[in-house]
């Protein structure tokens, strides 16, 4: 599977020390994962997808097997578009498998050579979620430990603004 080029899809608002692991132990499997932060996202965004995708490119800056980039509309128009026909995601509740399984066979129906490879969370990073930590940091609490150091201070800096308006 070296030879293979995994899709990580997702919001990423924001990343989290969760994702960050699941690309460094994907990377074990695979040649290159391209991080692909979705544009259109019904969940409450925090940060634009502009914004994301320049996070997580300070953080891989260098990284020759970490590619960002963003995408819009259908999931499998984009790995069509990038001859990829891995998606990796990651696992950490049964609330998650029962999301996870629906999108899989959803994207599977749509375009059949695609597959979909779950990594379980690492259990000290199960709690972390972008949602969680939106709402921790929103109420002034400290989320240091759940995302990298920059990532934090940016959160910090969104949430001032936001409140200033
Ligand atoms: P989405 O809105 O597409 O679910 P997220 O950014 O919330 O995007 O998550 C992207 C992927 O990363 C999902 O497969 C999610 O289950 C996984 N993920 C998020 N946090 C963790 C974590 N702490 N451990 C393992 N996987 C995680």
């Amino acid at each position: 599977m070296k030879r293979t080029i995994a899709i990580y899809p997702g919001s990423f608002d924001p990343p989290t020390l969760g994702h960050f692991n699941i690309v460094e132990r994907a990377l074990k499997i695979f040649k290159k994962v391209i991080i692909a932060v979705a544009e259109n996202t019904s969940k409450q965004a925090l940060f634009t997808f502009e914004e994301r995708v320049g996070l997580l490119k300070k953080i891989y800056k260098g990284s020759k097997s970490v590619e960002i980039d963003h995408f819009h509309g259908l999931l499998v128009n984009y790995a069509k578009k990038k001859k990829a026909k891995v998606i990796l995601r990651g696992l950490r509740t049964v609330a998650d498998y029962e999301y996870e399984l629906q999108m899989s066979f959803t994207n599977k129906n749509l375009f059949p050579e695609l597959e979909t490879i779950f990594l379980m969370t690492e259990n000290r990073l199960s709690h972390i979620s972008s949602t969680l930590i939106k709402e921790i940091a929103y109420f002034g609490g400290a989320c240091e430990n759940m995302v990298h150091p920059q990532i934090a201070e940016s959160i910090y800096q969104k949430i001032q603004e936001k409140h200033k308006k």
